[in-house]
């Protein structure tokens, strides 16, 4: 089979590999459509986690399974599936303590594209099939079905990270997609008031349509500045980190209330440390926490966000801005992540309907 590899820390190219063998509680798939990520960019062209050689690149898509161990129940060859790209082992210890993104190690639910081939292939390995994939619901289309895969349990997961309750006033740093997605998951659950940072003019227009009331740019001065003058100097309840670097923190510390809580969701590229800054940390007794966490995957989340844009609660159309039909494709949307135009969200390779 041939598949799209990270062939060393910046480059890239087809190769041809044997198809993977499926183990008795796994699946096979082909995908329906595919979507590039930020993190393939950040992996393939930074080297933020270290060289890969010949590894499959990409962990976005929806798919047709075509094969399945003995020991699988719920999905059979032909099945259309939601695929999360996070796909933990569910009887690890981990799991079993709430960590299912951290089975077998930090991190280590995050196969697809980190330490195993991902999906950017004719065909991809699914680990515990019944555990991980879920049914694609038949009024999703393949290109939104892909918006489910990292997208949206991410930003969500932002604003699980920062405990968004009814009322709760909320920045949101960085709306690419991931913080688009934290927009619409802090107008669900009930934030009255959402400041968004950015610029690009697709995403402000996007987040508008998610729920923003506010927006300030990073690029008018430093971003805690911005948002006391907006909030009377008292500052946001809650804090999603979605864009930026590891300067953001500072930043987000002291625009946050006492008591106030961060959700970083963002993949932090480069530098070594982050500074808390003292005084507003409350020198150390601020009540300020700052939550960090990879989204973690699993069918059940699958499942009930796939409902959600099932049942018309959740537009995912406007993420995808640039859709492209065939594998001769691939190299051109990946590209195009890295070199981010200004009308891009999410590119987009569908190779069925
Ligand atoms: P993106 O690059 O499209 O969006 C990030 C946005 O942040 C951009 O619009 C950029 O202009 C903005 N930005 C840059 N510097 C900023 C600053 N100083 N302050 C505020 N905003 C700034 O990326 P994305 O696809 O939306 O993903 C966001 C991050 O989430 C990426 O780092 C990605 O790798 C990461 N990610 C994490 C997970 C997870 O499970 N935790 C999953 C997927 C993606
Ligand atoms: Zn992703």
């Amino acid at each position: 089979m041939k598949g799209y590899a990270m062939l060393k820390i910046g480059e890239s190219g087809w190769i041809e590999k044997d198809r993977p063998k499926c183990g008795p509680m796994d699946a096979i798939c082909r995908p329906l459509a595919v979507a590039i990520c930020t993190s393939d960019v950040h992996t393939l062209w930074e080297g933020a986690i270290g060289d890969r050689h010949n590894m499959i690149l990409g962990h976005e898509g929806c798919a047709e399974v075509v094969e399945v161990g003995e020991l699988v129940r719920d999905f059979k060859p032909g099945d259309r599936v939601l695929v999360p790209a996070i796909t933990p082992d569910w009887n690890s210890l981990e799991a079993q303590a709430g960590y299912s993104m951290h089975s077998g190690g930090m991190l280590a639910g995050w196969k697809f594209s980190n330490f195993k081939d991902g999906v950017f292939s004719e065909y991809f390995h699914v680990n515990d099939a019944d555990g991980n994939l879920a049914l694609l619901p038949d009024n999703i289309n393949v290109v939104d079905a892909c918006m489910l895969s990292d997208m949206v349990p991410t930003g969500f997961h932002g604003v699980e990270l920062a405990d968004v309750q009814f009322g709760d006033s909320v920045l949101v740093v960085g709306i690419g997609p991931v913080g688009l997605m934290s927009v619409a998951g802090a107008n669900m659950r009930g934030a009255s008031r959402i400041i968004a940072v950015g610029t690009r003019p697709v995403c402000v227009e996007a987040a508008k349509g998610y729920g923003a009331t506010d927006f300030v740019s990073y690029k008018n001065g430093p971003i805690y500045q911005q948002v006391l003058d907006m909030t009377n100097g008292k500052g946001v309840d809650k804090i999603v980190i979605a864009g930026g670097g590891v300067e953001t923190f500072a930043e987000a510390v002291k625009c946050l209330k006492p008591g106030g809580k961060i959700g970083n969701v963002n993949y932090l590229g480069s530098g070594d440390n982050i500074d808390i800054p003292r005084v507003e940390w409350g020198v150390g007794m601020g009540h300020k926490q700052i939550n960090g966490g990879l989204m973690p995957g699993g069918r059940l989340r699958m499942e009930k966000l796939g409902a959600l844009v099932s049942a018309g609660k959740l537009d995912l159309s406007p993420l995808s801005t640039h859709v492209f039909e065939g594998w001769d494709h691939l190299e051109e949307a990946l590209f195009l992540m890295r070199d981010k135009p200004a009308d891009l969200i999410k590119p987009v390779v569908k190779f069925a309907d």
